[in-house]
């Protein structure tokens, strides 16, 4: 009997290329590849990349040195780049590191098999091309749906709102949202294999159906996915402020399954530097729809994200960003350092914040929401929360979850409660979790 051929791939930034790389073991399965957690055992290895800051990018090319030491010793060893760094750099990948195999853009996934069965006869190849088809979504199986308590599901792809700092419309091309059917017949199939919460994704899931009017907007695809039978909590991700609708808002007061937790970026808290960004909000609107959320369902979480040092911010514009977390007390904050990207319209601004100014300002930033994060997870202790039970702990001695406003919780309880949303009694609110109770079931 052949021995099984063995992938071993390794996932770099967002929740779109988790999804992605969900994919990509399904389709390696397709042509007899088990995945490894070993890359001495690999026979191809796969890096799913990302661009969104410099260092990002620097440590796939590290890795890649690392890799291509391997295949010293094992000649046959195929080596694939795909994500976002192959798409932003594309023949220029090969040039650097002639070793690798194969290279594919984000839109190419439905290549895959192919390029690597080639790579066993010795081909190299790339694709990059964009394929601007909603077809695209459905040109391969889904990612396979057994054992999985919380999936994702790509609702759309690509974006055009050109983020004066962001890469990723240059690197995942223009925004296409999937049809409801579509996305319905995904989301009944992780249903039926077992999986009680779906997360529905894309770059900017509120301008799902933008461009093509009579179609249903997210809202309605909110409404329809909810009353999917067997998906009892409901999430999406990432919403942009400017698209935030009061249809959409009325979803969370109105659907019972949908999770009260949104992640709503900021990213400044300076009008100056949300223009410059072209954000399109400015301070006094993001906190607007902040606070009408709030008013339809008193209990949701915010998480966000923020960068500093973008050029232009002045220590003026920066403490805005401090108050802005003060206003709005995120549950937790993903804070970056301003990483000018090739091709980006920011790229071209002088950047006159000097690095220790703005790795000082991350600090302060990062040092204020640590405490507003362990005084948010603190006002939770004795309060009754609804919990889906993921699994066991990383301990291994209790079960692990998430509560409907997305914060981890640890608690005692039966390992067969495992897919099951249960209450429980939180007993302590820790820097990056919630300890807690189940009460009886
Ligand atoms: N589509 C989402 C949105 O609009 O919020 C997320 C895009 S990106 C994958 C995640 C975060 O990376 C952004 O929200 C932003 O804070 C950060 N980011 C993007 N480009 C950046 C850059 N050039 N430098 C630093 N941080 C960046
Ligand atoms: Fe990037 Fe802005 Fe699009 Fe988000 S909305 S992906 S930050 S360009």
């Amino acid at each position: 009997m052949n021995k099984a051929k063995k992938l071993y791939l390794e996932t770099f930034g967002c929740q779109m290329n988790v999804s992605d790389s969900e994919k990509i073991v399904t389709l390696m399965k397709g042509i007899g590849y088990q995945q490894t957690a070993d890359p001495v055992e690999a026979d191809l290895v796969l890096l799913n990349t990302c661009s969104i800051r410099a260092t990002a990018e620097q440590r796939v090319y590290g890795h890649l040195g690392k890799f291509k030491s391997m295949k010293k010793h094992k000649p046959g060893l195929i080596i694939g780049v795909g994500g976002c760094v192959a798409q932003q750099e594309g023949e220029r990948l090969l040039k650097k590191a002639p070793f690798v195999n194969l290279v594919f853009g984000t839109h190419n996934l439905h290549l895959l098999q192919k390029m690597v069965s080639g790579a066993e006869q010795g081909k190299q190849s790339i694709a990059t091309d964009f394929l601007d088809d909603e077809k695209r979504f459905d040109l391969f199986p889904h990612a396979e749906s057994e054992g999985g308590v919380s999936r994702f599901v790509t609702v759309m792809q690509g974006c055009d709102n050109f983020c004066a700092y962001c890469i990723v419309p240059h690197v995942r091309g223009r925004e296409i949202s999937r049809s409801a059917d579509k996305v319905l017949e995904e989301v009944g199939a992780l249903a039926s294999a077992g999986v009680t919460e779906v997360t529905l994704l894309g770059q900017n899931v509120n301008s799902y159906g933008f461009n093509d009017p009579g179609a249903p907007d997210f809202a309605d695809l909110l409404r329809m996915v909810a009353r999917v039978e067997g998906i009892e909590r409901l999430r999406f991700t990432t919403s942009h402020p400017k698209d935030i609708s009061p249809r959409l808002i009325a979803c969370f007061a109105e659907i019972g399954k949908l999770a009260p937790h949104i992640h709503l970026p900021a990213q400044s808290g300076s009008d100056a530097v949300l223009k410059q960004m072209n954000r399109g909000y400015t301070r006094a609107q993001y906190l607007d729809k902040v606070r009408a959320l709030r008013e339809a369902c008193p209990e949701i979480q915010f998480t966000g994200d923020m960068i500093v040092g973008f050029p232009g911010e002045d220590e003026a514009c920066f403490e805005q960003t401090m108050e802005l977390i003060e206003e709005v007390r995120y549950a937790d904050l993903f804070s970056f350092i301003y990483s000018a990207r090739p091709g980006t319209k920011a790229a071209e601004f002088p950047d006159e914040v000097r690095r220790a100014e703005k790795q000082a300002r991350l600090e302060r930033l990062q040092a204020a929401q640590k405490k507003i994060t362990l005084a948010r997870n603190e006002s939770f202790v004795g309060s009754v929360q609804r919990v889906l039970v993921e699994g066991p702990s990383s301990t291994g001695d209790a079960l692990f979850g998430r509560t409907g406003g997305n914060r981890a919780t640890v608690m005692n309880g039966d390992p067969a409660l495992a897919g099951r949303l249960v209450e429980v009694r939180i007993t302590q609110g820790l820097q990056t979790l919630l300890k807690g109770e189940v009460l009886d079931v």
